[in-house]
């Protein structure tokens, strides 16, 4: 696996409704807490197993939030995940950090032709 694409440290941030992730190669990538809830990978938000793995569209992002979130949990799912637990109850959702690493805002301005 991509040495990259590891999560040093996550933090949440529920006043100002931000997800920051400290990746090791010393990137950070901040995301709201509405745009993760969409991307949320799990069957039931992707709309069917049709469209699960489908890539990360970091357009959610640009999107008015719904709703304040709650994060009440975020554990390692092996070394290549995080499943995130959310104050509503929903917790299917498992973000492999590839993932989230391709839906980070600021990686995305910056090289826009990537991928
Ligand atoms: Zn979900």
């Amino acid at each position: 696996m991509n040495k990259e694409f590891y999560a040093t440290e996550i933090s949440v941030s529920h006043d100002e409704q931000t997800l920051t992730i400290n990746w090791a190669d010393g990137h950070r990538s901040v995301y709201s807490l509405d745009g993760i809830r969409r991307a949320c990978p799990c069957v039931e938000c992707a709309g069917g197993h049709d469209n699960m793995g489908r890539p990360a569209d970091p357009a959610i992002f640009n999107e008015s939030p719904r709703q304040k979130w709650t994060i009440t949990q975020m554990q390692e799912s092996g070394n290549y995940a995080m499943q995130i637990f959310w104050g509503d109850g929903h917790d299917s959702g498992i973000y492999r950090w590839e993932y989230l690493r391709q839906l980070c805002p600021i990686e995305n301005k910056q090289s826009p032709a990537a991928g």
